[in-house]
């Protein structure tokens, strides 16, 4: 490891692997940071995401993928099933293997990783981040940069340490568990989500296909029901009942920041990518394709402006990330933050709503804009979102 990089990366997950290849492309050195010993582990995700938001970043490859969805299943509080197809892929990942994967194409572009090493502080100079200092093998080292890109998840630290307001409302901090099980009997093309306080109250239950008989099963709430009952009690009460034969092979519990993105995400030497900037898409909590368009954007702008040797460049971040994703995350926060009033006889009039309509016209848009229809104004926002792609 040298002393001084163009660009260093916290944290190695979608986000930092991408922001760091991207950062590399034009001849920059980066170095990627991560501190623990193993990239893609633990896996907290649900690993749902669609085919178009990471085909920009990495070519389709079966070895990271579980399972093919085609159709979404809303389980209503009365226990009926309203089934939606939907036209584009969705993938169920295996994370492990797909982390691996972007880091690998991080490592071919030239970028250099360092497992196990925990970094714990910025460098400053005249008020601009100029480095980090992190802990490997029980010594604290300093490596000076002209970039620095946290890309160091939910639980960031670097936003903050940069002067970067990174606080989110407990509130709006998704509470999540989710186990991997096998001996679960669903259909291998269809991702199921259970709506209502019998199965998660301020929040869903879903059960994600991982292939045959194998399946991703978890639940995520808000934080303020998380204080009165936790998502852990909410899971176990479900996969007992749902999935008396599961066996359970994996379990982790995890946040997801469930606001639009942070006001600032770039400040003088710095930008946030991913959940450490809270680009998490506010009503689904999918994170991992929103998470690499970030740090797409990040890492080429790092290496247009250390090529140019104009690092005031990277301060265009901010208004690159709300024209392309953060605009339309305000509208998912608004429609979330609806659809989380929604009592349970709210949830079993809109299953009856969406099995009035022929299952092949059903879509997204539609079923949203007839929940919301007492709010024309929200449907307005449902098009823009669902529609105006
Ligand atoms: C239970 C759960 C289910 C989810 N399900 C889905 C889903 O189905 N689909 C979806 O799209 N999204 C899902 N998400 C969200 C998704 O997992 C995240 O949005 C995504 O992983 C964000 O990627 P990231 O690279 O920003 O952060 P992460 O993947 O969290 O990576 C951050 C990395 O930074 C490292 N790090 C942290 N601090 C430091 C430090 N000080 N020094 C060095 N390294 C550090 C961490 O070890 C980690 O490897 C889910 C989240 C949870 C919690």
């Amino acid at each position: 490891m040298k002393n001084e990089y163009d660009v260093v990366v916290v944290g190695a997950g979608p986000s930092g692997s991408v922001a760091a290849r991207y950062a590399a492309q034009k001849g920059a050195s980066v170095l990627m940071l991560e501190k623990d010993r193993d990239i893609g582990l633990p896996v907290r995700c649900g690993e749902a995401c669609s085919q178009r938001s990471i085909e920009p970043f990495i070519n389709t490859n079966e070895k990271w993928i579980s399972a093919r969805v085609n159709k979404y299943s809303f389980v209503a509080p009365n226990g009926k099933c309203a089934v939606v197809p939907f036209k584009e892929t969705v993938l169920i990942l295996d994370r492990k293997v797909f982390d691996y994967e972007l880091a690998k194409l991080a490592a071919k572009e030239g970028v250099e990783i360092f497992t196990k090493t925990y970094v714990k502080g910025l460098l400053f100079d005249n008020n601009k981040v100029a480095g980090v200092t992190f802990e490997a093998k029980g010594k604290t080292f300093k490596i000076k940069s002209k970039i620095v890109i946290g890309a160091d998840g939910v639980e960031s630290r670097v936003g903050r340490w940069a002067g970067l307001r990174t606080y989110v409302n407990y509130k709006d901090m998704g509470s999540c568990v989710q186990v991997v099980a096998t001996n679960i009997n669903i259909e291998s093309d269809t991702c199921i989500f259970y709506l209502g306080t019998n199965y998660a109250e301020g929040g869903y239950v879903w059960v994600f296909p991982k292939g045959h008989d194998i399946a991703n099963i978890g639940v995520g709430i808000t934080g303020e029901t998380n204080k009165k009952k936790n998502a852990l009690s909410f899971l176990k009460e479900f996969f007992r009942e749902y999935f008396p034969d599961g066996k359970i092979l994996s379990s982790v519990a995890g946040g997801s920041p469930t606001v639009p993105t942070l006001k600032k995400i770039s400040a003088p030497g710095i930008m946030l990518v991913g959940d450490a900037a809270r680009q998490v898409n506010p009503l689904s909590g999918g994170g991992i394709g929103t998470g690499m368009l970030g740090g797409s954007i990040a890492g080429k702008l790092s290496s247009i402006a250390i090529e140019r040797n104009n690092l005031d460049l990277i301060l265009k971040y901010d208004k690159e990330w709300y024209k392309v994703a953060g605009k339309r995350h305000i509208i998912f926060d608004k429609i979330k933050n609806e659809i989380y009033k929604f009592d349970d006889e709210k949830y079993n009039q809109m299953e009856k709503t969406i099995n009035k309509i022929p299952e092949n016209k059903r879509t997204l848009a539609r079923l949203f804009s007839s929940a919301l229809i007492n709010h024309p104004g929200m449907v307005k926002d449902v098009v823009k979102v669902f529609v105006k792609k």
